[in-house]
């Protein structure tokens, strides 16, 4: 991945040093601007399945500790460059909005049969709905089936609700189409239209 296609929106982390420890090697390098950069968990973002995923340690300014696994360790060199995100986003989401190969298809959501669940636990028990040929949690039981009862989604992005009671359109990438609406990702039509279409990461600041 050259420069010229990093995502614009998003931090650049550039390598200054790598050292490996006990069971981890601690990166430290400088961020060219702030914004998003937080402490915590933290994606240092390569499309293909080969970003690093690491916890932010310490920032100081424009300095940062990384600390990753060592099963990344040859991903990283000294000097390279790394556009950032937060790690409360997954990789393979922030491909899948960037990635003009991405095919998405504009849907309604139809409801499908929901299946009521109970956990009898020593606290007391605890009830659930999941979709129809889910996995019911570990210990649970089915009560019933709801006819239509899967109704809703929410927003990947914006977490809106998204079926016939809130906002009836949404995106959906073509190889979801025609599964479970509990699978893979939903996008609103102002997230699809924001960020996938201009092909903006703006979502992670
Ligand atoms: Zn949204």
């Amino acid at each position: 991945m050259s420069d010229n296609v990093f995502p614009p929106e998003l931090p650049v982390f550039s390598v200054l040093s790598l050292v490996r420890t006990n069971g981890e090697v601690v990166v430290t390098g400088d961020f060219d601007r702030s914004d998003g950069v937080r402490e915590g968990r933290a994606i240092l973002y390569r499309p293909g399945g080969a970003s690093v995923d690491g916890e932010l340690t310490a920032l100081v300014g424009l300095k940062a500790t990384i600390v990753v696994d060592p099963y990344y360790v040859d991903r990283i060199t000294v000097g390279s460059r790394w556009p950032y995100f937060d790690g409360f986003w997954q990789p393979e989401f922030v491909e899948a909005v960037l990635d003009p190969s991405t095919r998405w298809v504009r849907v309604r959501l139809v409801p499908h049969d929901a299946i009521e669940y109970r956990i009898s636990e020593r606290s007391g028990p605890s009830e659930g709905v999941i979709e129809e040929g889910e996995d019911l949690p570990v210990g649970a039981r089915a009560i019933r089936r709801i006819p239509n009862g899967f109704d809703r989604v929410t927003c990947h992005i914006c977490d809106r609700k998204i079926g016939p009671k809130f906002l009836p359109f949404a995106f959906r990438r073509e190889q979801d189409v025609g599964g479970r609406n509990s699978f893979g990702i939903w996008l609103c039509e102002d997230d699809y239209h924001n960020f996938v279409e201009r092909r903006s990461a703006a979502f992670l600041l």
